[in-house]
């Protein structure tokens, strides 16, 4: 970096601790994605609780959808950036989820949806992120909101860095979505060749940046780590550190992007099987028992 044209950092940045391939899976009827959280960071990552990445031009890797399937215990973030979903739940919502617009489910003690492309070619790409819920709010009434493209607030700053605030607040700008104890911080970046950008981190929250797209991003401050697309950068929780910075070479051929995620953890005990998300065994035999009889949802 050309320190003499490089902004002074507002922040302490955090470093990256660790660098995270995702795995090759598939879930729903047959979907290809990548799990980029995976359980054995969900401690570490609290009160996050998955990441998948997709992205496909081959109908095939997506056309099966993801048919009625149950949650309890969490919120899941469906950020869409190309292609068409249908959502159907058990509530009684209909959504469309389409390039650049977010949904945010609360699943909460029960929620029975399905969500299915509505294209049969070209591109569909995104993230699906899980979110925890305290254990007094796991048992709370399912909510869901469908957030279309143009109700992300979104800012371009310095250096023609584009801000999409999903959830939390950047630089003054509050996002889309703002919960309660987990106090989630979701920003959809877009850094031009050769910007440098700052985000505000609240210490103590658990933190992480998936690097997408073509470009490659130097994430912290001093003794960057350059970090390639298709990486979780996992934050450190630096004493101190209420920030981090982003670096992208100026001789990049296309703008980075990131998808940078941060929430306070919950410090409770994680229980999971499969779309159930409890605290005890218990409970996750209880939410089996309930889908079985008809009583989760509804
Ligand atoms: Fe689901």
């Amino acid at each position: 970096m050309n320190t003499a044209t490089t902004p002074a950092s507002p922040f302490v940045s955090r470093a990256v601790e660790r660098v995270v391939r995702g795995q090759a899976a598939s879930d729903g009827d047959g979907v290809k994605l990548t799990r980029v959280l995976t359980q054995p960071l969900q401690k570490r990552l609290d009160p996050f609780l998955m990441l998948d990445a997709f992205g496909s031009d081959s109908a095939s890797d997506y056309v099966g959808g993801f048919p009625d399937h149950p949650h309890r215990g969490f919120e899941t973030v469906t950020i869409m950036l190309e292609g068409r979903m249908r959502h159907r739940d058990s509530v009684g919502n209909v959504g469309l989820l389409e390039p650049g617009s977010v949904q945010w489910m609360t699943a909460g003690r029960g929620i029975i949806h399905s969500e299915m492309p509505e294209q049969e070619e070209g591109r569909m790409a995104g993230f699906q992120l899980w979110v925890n819920l305290a254990a007094a709010d796991k048992m709370t009434a399912p909510a869901y909101r469908d957030i279309a493209p143009d109700a992300v607030p979104a800012y371009t700053g310095a250096a023609g860095v584009r801000v999409r605030v999903i959830a939390g607040r950047s630089d003054g700008t509050a996002g889309a979505v703002t919960r309660p104890k987990t106090e989630p911080v979701v920003l959809d970046l877009t850094l031009p060749p050769g910007s440098t950008f700052d985000a505000e981190l609240p210490a103590g929250h658990n933190a992480f940046a998936y690097v997408f797209g073509a470009t490659p991003v130097a994430i912290g401050a001093a003794g960057a780590t350059t970090v390639e697309p298709d990486r979780m950068a996992i934050l450190a929780n630096d004493a101190g550190g209420d920030g981090v910075r982003f670096a992208v070479p100026a001789d990049a051929a296309e703008a980075a992007r990131v998808l940078l995620v941060a929430g306070h953890p919950l410090g409770e005990p994680i229980a999971q099987y499969g779309p159930f998300v409890m605290n005890t065994t218990a409970e996750l035999q209880r939410a089996v028992q309930d889908f079985k009889s008809g009583a989760l949802a509804g």
